[in-house]
């Protein structure tokens, strides 16, 4: 684990969809997930909450991350074939994903910069929202190489 400094993730949006209710369980996968920002896969989320809460089962913290992500609290990181990960950050943000050590970290959009403008999209498209993954060796690997 890097010791490296992490911006905290925005706080979450006050007005969440429809009937979400924060249970107890939600909330301690939930403060999992901000615990630690290096995106989790949901077995590691298991892990840690199992730590806090020992009665909780794996069924029940995919079930929470599942809501979490419905109602936008989380976001699901998919690379490709590789377990889903779990990001709590609610900026507009991207991953970068070293190939080398496996870590996957935030990464923010330079200011002014949507991604939405950044492509040559077909006119009259609708955007629902954006994923971005960078490939690559990250400098500390990049260091030792
Ligand atoms: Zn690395
Ligand atoms: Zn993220």
């Amino acid at each position: 684990m890097k010791k490296q400094q992490k911006e905290a993730p925005a706080a979450p949006p006050l007005e969440l969809a429809g009937d979400f209710r924060m249970t107890r369980q939600r909330q301690a996968v939930y403060d999992v997930l901000m615990g630690q920002l290096d995106h989790p896969t949901a077995s590691e989320v298991f892990d840690r909450t199992k730590a806090k809460m020992p009665t909780i089962s794996l069924a029940t913290v995919y079930n929470c991350l599942e809501t979490l992500t419905e109602c936008g609290l989380v976001k699901q990181v998919n690379l490709d074939r590789a377990p889903s990960r779990y990001c709590p950050n609610q900026k507009e943000h991207g991953h970068f994903y070293c190939e080398s050590c496996g870590e996957v970290s935030d990464v923010e959009l330079k200011s002014g910069m949507r991604p939405t403008t950044s492509y040559r999209l077909p006119r009259g498209t609708k955007v629902d929202h954006v994923e971005l993954a960078i490939k690559g060796v990250c400098p500390e690997c990049a260091s030792k190489e």
